[in-house]
């Protein structure tokens, strides 16, 4: 029985370390930089607009909650600005 529960707890500590990484990974993972860059330079083949995915060539670009780049086109935008979402 004893054993049983060490094993839950180690399972639980894992599960927590983990959390930990995937977290402190994500916000390290912060070269928001170079992926604007690389969206950007996609840019000029018209991306699809993020959130109705029309193909447009003047997106503007926010970061979204998760930190994620969403171009959104001109439509779309103030369905961005409605969600204060960070203008880039
Ligand atoms: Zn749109």
């Amino acid at each position: 029985m004893e054993l049983w529960i060490g094993i839950m707890m180690s399972g639980a500590a894992a599960a927590l370390l983990l959390g930990i990484w995937a977290v402190s990974r994500k916000s390290r993972n912060s070269g928001n930089v170079t992926r604007l860059k690389d969206f950007k330079k996609k840019k000029r083949n018209g991306q699809p607009c993020s959130f109705c995915r029309k193909k447009s060539e003047d997106l503007a670009f926010y970061a979204d909650e998760n930190g994620q780049i969403v171009g959104v086109c001109k439509s779309c935008r103030p369905m961005a600005e409605r969600r204060e979402l960070g203008r880039l």
